[in-house]
């Protein structure tokens, strides 16, 4: 039936008409997140998908006019990592060797081929989306609007070109941004030596004059390979520090890092550490120091470079005594701290590490610093530095592209100054409705407090070309930002078909200042700067579609998962603020993560999701839905996948309300009734359940709508489950006799109009989350299909396509629903004390008494019929809410007999094919009493014109019922 839906939507164009009947004064904005071009889709796109069509879907209903359309991130490491494979390229000095022209284009060709298998996912799940017409970020005008962007950052002062240290993958050779890291699956866990090494002290006034030739600084690290690359050592001023000499004991007991019998050792470390690093007893304080007194002294360096201010020792208060000696070694080149303290204390840098990761000089040159770190190690030991060694398990991050462990490493890049507008993204940050909430003052504004300013520069290939052009002349320092191709046409005489590398590289021009010559710097934009563009990129704007792009931003939704708080819910926070001052989204929805069943992140080798497909086709999109929308996700928490979840809600919610929909179809079918209003109008039913089904519809209507308008996904969906058991299991189930009277009388009427309403308003407020059944119902209901079918007044030819219910105060009856609760809670205890008792429920018991009155005296007729008693009796005095007279007389056995026989009866008509209308008679044997007694109430119940006893000749069907131990036969044949 969905492929079925699917299949019409698409011919009919509902989607577009769900747009296009919509005022265009009457806007909501809507913005996609663009995947990763080669991106498979899976459950967390699934989930995204379903929220950005759930609330999109209502938001039309509302009567507002919601473009949805796809886009696509197709640069950066994804694309290029994936052709890499493709071509069978290793590093970047491959891709140099095959061009960059060559490379580029194959990164074009394949970006350009893989969207079709999103398609059909999006469709299969409902997502009503324009894939026609989708952005991509590598368009030659989205990248225009992105050189655009750069360029007014850049006017605003917000853009700097620096030397600092950020994580760096050796093997794309290239920085990552922090929040590229925070993104899920960068950390990895992995086991590093930690070593102690031994840094000799040359001496210092703190050292009394003796034994300075045996003294040694205990230095920790667990990237030894940085120890190539030391200049310093750090200390913090106000820690206390000590200096140890090894006891007796110690040479006894010791292991191998502790030196021959022959000469003491003098250590200095931390005092709090000293604990951590020695056994007991192993050494003796000798000279108690405070952090400030060891600052100046020099040591000998373990890898001597001839480098001038180094290899002394320094303050730095990013030292702690959480863990290793309290002494920190130095290697700017390799690490913040260690950069940021190089300017202050006016220290050299030794950089001797190449974009691949590999050492440049000495014993390890050519080797990968991963690679080389045992090797160093063993080193260490075997030269007498190495004072102890462990082995450490941490999490470190890795490249999440290509897996590879990261370095920290000083490169020249481009960067944003987040912290120059820090302040007004807390400022426009309150402006934003988050939800859930928590987030808003919690990871996001978390996350811009401590943001360090933005690397956007990446020394890679397939990527938008960072628009700066400087002059190749030393000394002269001119440079030119273009924020526009017609710039730079104006300037260079040159304009391209494509504005990628190498093609951009190639433009060259004179220097106006000194007449050299402007080259294009190398670097590519981080593709993040590209994702958050798209309010404006999408629409290449300032260049064109100006009013589109003022209409639609900031936009009134985005929804994605918990990691892009700090990824795409951040830059587009970042670009908009910086360029204009502003906000770029008023409602933010963030899911949580779907871990596998067990538990896990879910991974196709450990098997521990079921394929999306099979679920799709085995429990219905829907019921997906449903599952997903109605689950903590929408809280932005985790959930483990569970089929058996979607299966429950497969059977509690959609076949319930399936089932529903169904009697009342074969019934309406039957008795050929039909609305006086098809698309729906409220009956002015005088009964009660009629009264109270539509009191509780409203109310459905109210809670649904109003948690909509606040994001609150859950809370507007759960209350489906219990509305849906009201309808089937209580207003269907007592108010069946009405609809099998064979007169249509007024009441019968009332029944029917008040069914068919509340399933026609049912379907329209259950439409924005379960599109499929809903507009299944819907069209059948009310016949209202695309105009050239039309056999009435038209509205529209879909469930989708009207308006979302309004909840009528006027129709709920709070008092109603209430004591009708009360009712089914009290009746239900009742119905648990015959369990107990184990007393069928169609053996009638003699009466109930209660513990609180019920006013409404229809009510009380309910209860008695349900719990099948002959009175219910108000008992103040009593504990219980309800107790059952559970003395069973020869004539209520009778009567329970009876009823045995009616469900008998009922039984045999379905095996002889009846219609529900058709009358019978009947024949018995063996229950003369029964039938003497109740015969008029077997015939009423069963359709029967006639009863009489013995065998019926030509009968249809005859069975013999076994009632507590005694066996009546049974003939039955039609009238
Ligand atoms: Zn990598
Ligand atoms: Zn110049």
């Amino acid at each position: 039936m969905e492929k079925e839906i699917i299949q019409f939507w698409k011919e009919d164009g509902t989607f577009q008409k769900s747009v296009e009947r919509r005022s265009k004064d009457k806007y909501y904005s809507f913005y996609d997140g663009p995947p990763f071009i080669t991106g498979v889709p899976h459950y967390g796109t699934l989930l995204s998908s379903i929220v950005k069509d759930a609330v999109p879907r209502y938001w039309t209903m509302k009567g507002f006019r919601v473009e949805r359309r796809w886009g696509w991130d197709c640069h950066g490491l994804p694309a290029e990592n994936m052709v890499e494979k493709k071509l069978g390229l290793k590093s970047k000095k491959d891709i140099e060797k095959i061009g960059v022209d060559k490379f580029n284009e194959a990164c074009l060709r394949e970006t350009s081929q893989i969207a079709s298998e999103w398609e059909d996912v999006i469709d299969r799940v409902g997502r009503w989306v324009e894939f026609k017409g989708a952005y991509k970020t590598m368009d030659k005008g989205y990248m225009e609007s992105v050189w655009w962007a750069f360029s007014e950052l850049h006017k605003k002062g917000l853009i700097y070109e620096d030397v600092r240290v950020s994580l760096y993958c050796p093997r794309c050779s290239t920085p990552l941004s922090n929040f590229e890291i925070a993104m899920d699956n960068s950390y990895e866990m992995d086991s590093d030596p930690s070593v102690y090494v031994k840094m000799s002290a040359r001496g210092g006034s703190a050292l009394g004059g003796k034994g300075k030739e045996n003294t040694y600084f205990l230095v920790w690290t667990t990237t030894p390979w940085t120890l190539l690359a030391n200049v310093a050592l750090a200390i913090g001023k106000d820690i206390d520090y000590v200096k140890v000499r090894t006891t007796d004991l110690a040479y006894r007991q010791a292991g191998s890092h502790l030196s021959a019998h022959d000469s003491t050792e003098f250590y200095i470390l931390a005092k709090e550490r000293v604990a951590n690093v020695f056994k007991e007893g192993e050494v003796e304080i000798v000279e108690e120091l405070k952090g400030a007194d060891l600052v100046g002294m020099e040591y000998e360096p373990i890898f001597p470079h001839d480098i001038e201010n180094g290899y002394r020792v320094i303050a730095g208060d990013f030292v702690t005594t959480e863990d290793g000696s309290g002494i920190v070694h130095i290697a700017p080149a390799f690490g913040e701290d260690d950069f940021q303290a190089r300017k202050p204390n006016d220290l050299p840098i030794i950089m001797n590490v190449d974009e691949e990761g590999q050492f440049t000089e000495g014993e390890w040159q050519g080797q990968k610093v991963w690679d080389a770190n045992g090797e160093i190690v063993k080193w260490l030991k075997e030269k007498g530095y190495l004072f102890k060694r462990e082995q450490i398990t941490h999490s470190y991050p890795h490249c999440h592209r290509c897996h590879t462990k990261l370095i920290y490493k000083a490169q020249p890049a481009w960067y944003v100054n987040v912290d120059k507008i820090r302040q007004n993204l807390l400022d426009e940050n309150e402006k934003i409705n988050w939800y859930p909430e928590f987030l808003k003052h919690g990871r996001f504004q978390n996350g811009i407090e401590s943001a360090p300013d933005w690397n956007i520069s990446r020394d890679r290939y397939f990527g938008t070309a960072i628009p700066v052009w400087k002059c190749e002349t030393e000394d002269c320092g001119e440079l030119k930002v273009f924020g526009s191709y017609e710039e730079l046409k104006n300037i260079s005489g040159v304009e391209l078909p494509d504005y990628h590398r190498p093609g951009v590289d190639n433009i060259i021009f004179k220097c106006e200042k000194c007449g050299g010559e402007m080259r294009r710097i190398p670097q590519v934009f981080d593709s993040w700067i590209e994702a958050g563009s798209m309010p404006f990129a999408q629409f290449h704007y300032p260049f064109e579609n100006k009013a589109v792009f003022e209409k639609s931003f900031p936009t009134d939704f985005i929804a994605e998962y918990i990691a892009q708080t700090r990824a795409w819910f951040y830059v587009l926070h970042v670009l908009s603020v910086g360029i204009f001052g502003k906000i770029s989204f008023k409602n933010v929805v963030t899911t949580g993560t779907i871990a596998g069943s067990d538990g896990k992140k879910m991974s196709k080798s450990l098997g521990n999701y079921p394929d999306s497909n099979i679920i799709l086709e085995k429990h219905s999109a829907d019921a997906l839905r449903f599952y997903l929308l109605s689950s903590p996700l929408l809280n932005a928490q985790n959930i483990s996948f569970s089929e058996k979840a979607i299966q429950d809600i497969q059977r509690k919610v959609l076949s319930t309300l399936w089932n529903s929909y169904a009697f009342f179809t074969l019934y309406a079918g039957v008795d050929k009734w039909e609305s006086k209003n098809k698309l729906g109008a409220v009956s002015d039913s005088k009964n009660l359940l009629d009264r109270w089904i539509v009191s509780e519809l409203h109310k459905l209507i109210g809670e649904v709508d109003a948690n909509m308008q606040g994001y609150d996904l859950v809370k507007a969906t759960r209350p489906f489950e219990l509305f849906v058991d009201n309808l089937s299991n209580w207003y269907i189930r007592r108010s069946r006799k009405r609809f099998w009277k064979s007169e249509n009388d007024g009441d019968k009427n009332s029944a029917y109009e008040t069914l068919h309403y509340v399933l026609v308003e049912l379907a329209k407020t259950m439409a924005p989350f379960t599109p499929f059944i809903a507009e299944e119902m819907y069209k059948n209901l009310t016949g209202d299909e695309p105009a050239r079918n039309a056999t009435h007044s038209v509205a529209g030819g879909s469930v989708h396509l009207v308006d979302f219910p309004a909840s009528d105060e006027k129709l709920i009856d709070e008092k109603l629903n209430a004591e009708m609760k009360k009712v089914r809670d009290v009746i239900s205890e009742g119905l648990q004390q015959r369990a107990l008792n184990k007393i069928k429920v169609r053996q009638p018991l003699a009466g109930a008494t209660i513990k609180h009155k019920i006013e409404n005296a229809e009510l009380v007729e309910i209860m008695q019929e349900e719990l099948n008693v002959k009175s219910v009796v108000v008992l103040e005095a009593q504990e219980e809410n309800i107790k059952l007279d559970i003395a069973i007389t020869p004539e209520l056995k009778l009567e329970g007999t009876a009823r045995e026989l009616v469900r008998a009866i009922q039984e045999m008509r379905k095996v002889a094919g009846y219609e529900v209308d058709n009358h019978i008679q009947i024949g018995y044997a063996g229950a003369e009493e029964v039938f003497a007694k109740f015969g008029e109430l077997i015939a009423k119940e069963t359709l029967a014109n006639n009863i009489s006893a013995g065998e019926l000749v030509e009968a249809d069907l005859q069975k013999e019922v076994l009632i507590d131990e005694v066996n009546y036969a049974i003939f039955v044949k039609k009238d």
